[in-house]
């Protein structure tokens, strides 16, 4: 084996996407077909190589500095092709088959998605099954490092690990009941080798493996017996001869179990996240992870960079970090990020609409390279040596500490004021049921979740108002417009509880979050959030309050048009939180409150405007789970009551719905039953209403289970749309039970809207009339 040593300073790994989403750009060409395979291939080549270039400009000047952690889709996909997990035993794949099994085709479905650990990135899930040949397709990945080197760039490949590979993938269909994907880690470990193997004859010196799972406890697997799995992987992994040395990386948290089994397998280098937050959770990480590498011959990658989050970096703080392993016994000593720097935007500079003073405290991927980058220099040789880079991180560090953007008394003194811990609405659910029968509901009511079709005349509307040839007055016209046609089609279609169909919010998070203040968002800030698909999170800044109403002139409108009740659509705190970049400088639970309080006096004006009938959608409730177990119920609390101070001054007659968009309620069953709404609206089609025998006596809600795939195109027949009802009426009594689809509708058509829409107030008036 050879031995370039690691590079003083480097990253888990960077946007893949393009600055200006050019691989977004590329693929969605590709598969409309209006670029044909080489010309995707070559935008797909030259997105790879410039940012090999702007890495290496931005100081990542070392071999193997730069992480080629490259995906045309996803990086689990990407793992599971190269190694063979999934692809059958072809020896290549090509570009149709590799996107089918990301987006399906006419014969297969695509591969689940799901999200990535606890990020707002979201992968593919290997299917695997007992038996199948575990074929490892070495060349594209050599191809990748070949590409590379031909521009002058000595790149280190990436795979996810073999352990997290596993622990991430599903079952294949057909396979036995009780078939672990882990089970087969030993053949997939000689896959693994086989990669390795034919890289070090390629004369490649570093490769990178990731395996996040041993920060988690998964229900897989537990702690333990991840580590052990790793244990034995990377014993016959580091064991062989002919491989490149190994850079074993571990994002996403702190390893517990995983920690000494790592160290005992002597990877050459050791990445660990040291992320203010990771450290925040586990006070004595730092002691740990010193003691464990101290005297042994191991490289320790410190993850002192937020990966994560967009503030910039404390500079002395971080170095205080990296001096306490020096002290700690740790000899060999490199810089980087804790995790990969694709959930961050590209970079700050182009963001030229941000406030000054905002845009110094702020650190996107590339200006986080260049502070791995001072780190590294004052590691190595002193303080002075990144004077500047210190003087500007003093400066953000001070500025952001005494902003008035930053602290707002008045909500301050606010949230000081609430009473500590559980908070609830009085006064409880037996007796708001009652009250708010005033409604005067049909028996199983008929609703929507909020959205309509997002048609291409309201995205036009939008983007001519944006560019200034739509003034103020005629979006709002439009939009209107639009709300009128929305309430027209509902009362045409007879259901029950009508919406105004949010065609004025983009998104459901940004809309509050440019309406609030201690919120800013930015213009080119995209991050991918699968695919194709990018999300511009919208940054909390500072203390949130909400300086004017923001959704009641249209609930109001809305209300005008018709006889029937018009729900008012709020996004909850929460979701707010989980789809947006956080503040580090207070718990997510302070901002959790602040917005609920913000939120608490929209539900008020509301009121007062005379809608009576208030949903508070909570999507992301299980995304923020925390991925140890023993920090979960503290969230849970926190997120509750958060739910819950929203409406905590709603009167009894106001009927507070909620939206949840999954169906596995699992570890979080109890927390739904906790938010205390008086009607909640969950995912259900898919799973044909199996998450109703899991609702026990403690669960006494309303409920509305979807019975409306809207996800596909497909739209559903009254017959199978009353089925679903009479299976939902075996586990819900009738005045308990909601008809309606899954999910918001901005994703469909009214081609498919209308019919489906129709055939489901069918179904509901041919149960009722059975009843
Ligand atoms: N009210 C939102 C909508 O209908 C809810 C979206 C969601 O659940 N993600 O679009
Ligand atoms: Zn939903």
């Amino acid at each position: 084996m050879s031995a370039t040593s690691f590079p003083t300073f480097t990253i888990e790994g960077y946007p893949r996407v393009g600055a200006n989403r050019e691989l977004k750009k590329a693929l969605e060409s590709f598969w409309a077909g209006r670029i044909d395979e080489e010309t995707f291939t070559s935008s797909a080549h030259s997105i790879r190589l410039d940012n090999y270039a702007r890495l290496r400009e931005l100081g990542l000047s070392e071999d193997y500095a730069i992480p080629a952690d490259v995906a045309l889709y996803d990086q689990v996909l990407e793992t599971a092709v190269t190694v063979g997990l999934i692809g059958g035993d072809d020896e290549q794949i090509d570009l149709v088959e590799y996107f089918a099994l990301a987006r399906g085709n006419a014969d297969r479905a695509p591969l689940e998605m799901t999200k990535w650990f606890d990020t707002n990135y979201h992968y593919l899930v290997p299917e695997v099954t007992e038996t199948g040949a575990i074929t490892p397709r070495a060349q594209r990945i050599i191809d990748i490092v070949t590409e590379a080197k031909a521009a002058g760039h000595t790149v280190r490949p990436f795979l996810v690990g073999p352990v997290t590979l596993l622990a991430l993938s599903k079952p294949a269909e057909g396979s036995s009941a009780d078939f672990n994907p882990l089970t087969r880690l030993a053949e997939l470990t000689e896959a693994y080798q086989a990669v390795l193997a034919a890289l070090a004859e390629a004369g490649v010196e570093w490769i990178q493996l990731a395996e996040p799972a041993l920060v988690a406890d998964l229900t897989v697997a537990s702690d333990e017996e991840l580590a052990d799995y790793a244990a034995t992987a990377y014993g016959t992994i580091l064991g062989a001869s002919n491989r490149p040395q190994v850079l074993l990386s571990t994002p996403y948290g702190s390893l517990h179990k995983g920690l000494d089994a790592l160290v005992k397998v002597a990877p050459e280098a050791l990445q660990v996240d040291l992320a203010p937050v990771t450290l925040a959770a586990d006070t004595d990480y730092v002691e740990r992870v010193a003691a464990a590498v101290a005297g042994t011959d191991i490289t320790l990658a410190a993850g002192v960079i937020d990966g994560r989050n967009i503030w910039a970096a404390d500079l002395r703080e971080r170095l205080s970090v990296l001096e306490a392993l020096k002290n700690g016994g740790v000899e060999k000593l490199a810089v980087s990020s804790s995790v990969s720097l694709q959930h961050v935007p590209h970079s700050v500079a182009v963001e030229t609409a941000l406030p000054v003073d905002v845009a110094g405290w702020l650190s996107f991927a590339n200006e986080k390279i260049g502070e791995a980058k001072a780190l590294a220099t004052a590691l190595n040789e002193g303080t002075v040596a990144a004077a500047d880079d210190f003087a500007r991180s003093d400066r953000a560090v001070r500025t952001r500490k005494e902003s008035a953007r930053t602290h707002n008394q008045a909500v301050q003194d606010r949230v000081a004021a609430l009473p500590e811990g559980e908070v609830a609405r009085q006064p409880a659910f037996a007796e708001r049921i009652v009250a708010q029968e005033v409604l005067g509901l049909p028996k199983l009511p008929t609703t929507t979740i909020g959205s309509f079709p997002q048609t291409p005349q309201i995205r036009k509307a939008r983007a001519d108002h944006r560019a200034g040839s739509l003034t103020d007055e005629q979006y709002v016209d439009a939009l209107k417009d639009e709300v009128r046609q929305v309430i027209e089609l509902q009362e045409r279609l007879g259901l029950d509880v009508l919406v105004h169909g949010e065609p004025e919010r983009n998104d459901m998070v940004q809309y509050f979050a440019e309406l609030l203040d201690g919120f800013v968002t930015t213009e080119f800030g995209w991050v991918q959030s699968y695919g194709s698909r990018c999300t511009r999170p919208s940054i909390v800044v500072g203390d949130v309050s909400r300086p004017k109403a923001m959704t009641v002139e249209w609930a109001k409108y809305a209300q005008s048009l018709s006889d029937k009740h018009v729900k008012g659509m709020l996004t909850g705190p929460v979701t707010i939180l989980a789809w947006s970049f956080t503040r580090d400088d207070v718990p997510k639970s302070v901002s959790a409150d602040q917005i609920a309080l913000a939120l608490a006096d929209e539900v008020k004006d509301l009121e007062e405007a005379g809608i009576e009938i208030i949903q508070i959608d909570e999507p992301a409730l299980r995304e923020l789970l925390p991925l140890r177990a023993t920090a979960r119920p503290a969230y849970l609390d926190w997120a509750v009551r958060s739910f819950r101070l929203v409406s905590i001054d709603a009167t009894p007659k106001t009927q507070i719905h909620t939206h949840l968009c999954y169906s596995e309620f699992g570890q979080i069953i109890d927390a739904v039953a906790g938010l205390d709404a008086d009607v909640t609206s969950i995912e259900a089609a898919r799973s044909r209403m199996e998450l109703l025998t899991d609702l026990d006596e403690s669960f006494h809600s309303e409920i509305g289970p979807g019975i409306w795939d809207i996800h596909s195109p497909r739209v559903p027949d009254v017959a199978e749309l009353t089925e679903l009802i009479k299976a939902a009426l075996v586990n819900v009594p009738t005045e308990r039970l909601w008809i309606n689809p899954d999910c918001g509708l901005k994703t469909r058509g009214y081609a498919e809207v209308e019919p489906a829409l129709r055939n489901l107030v069918l179904a509901r008036d041919l149960v009722v009339e059975s009843l």
